[in-house]
């Protein structure tokens, strides 16, 4: 499988690695835009969030406990954060591997619009 997120999770390649359990593993974007950038993805490959099934909805609510904990433990949670997931295309995914965006460290924009 010629997934890099896919090799973050088992460690074929390296990534600033700060959390993993048995579902999940939460990693520093290699190019942050914003202050706190931290990437939490699923183990298994799953492409998108288009592509989940019921069976993953445990898997789901862990996406979002570990990145509502890292805030905490990164010093973001008071000030506020903002979690992202793109979908498909016109979501400007880029990666064919679900991973949710938690950004903090600052006042984000809100420049969303069609292009
Ligand atoms: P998206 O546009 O939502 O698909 O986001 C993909 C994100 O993955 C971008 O923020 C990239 O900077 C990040 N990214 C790509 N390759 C790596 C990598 N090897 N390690 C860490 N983050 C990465
Ligand atoms: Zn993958």
């Amino acid at each position: 499988m010629d997934c890099i997120f896919c090799k973050i999770a088992n460690k074929e390649i390296p990534a600033e690695l700060l959390y993993e359990d048995e579902l999940v593993v939460a990693f520093k974007d290699i190019k942050p835009i914003v202050p706190v950038h931290v990437l939490v993805i699923p183990k298994e490959h799953i492409e998108s969030i288009a592509k989940m099934e019921d069976k993953h909805e445990a898997l789901a609510g862990r996406l979002i406990m570990v990145a509502k904990k890292l805030a905490e433990q990164l010093g973001v949670a008071e000030a506020g954060y903002k979690l992202l997931l793109r979908v498909g295309h016109n979501g400007g995914q880029e990666v064919p591997h679900i991973h949710l965006h938690l950004l903090g460290g600052g006042k984000m924009s809100e420049n969303i619009r069609v292009v």
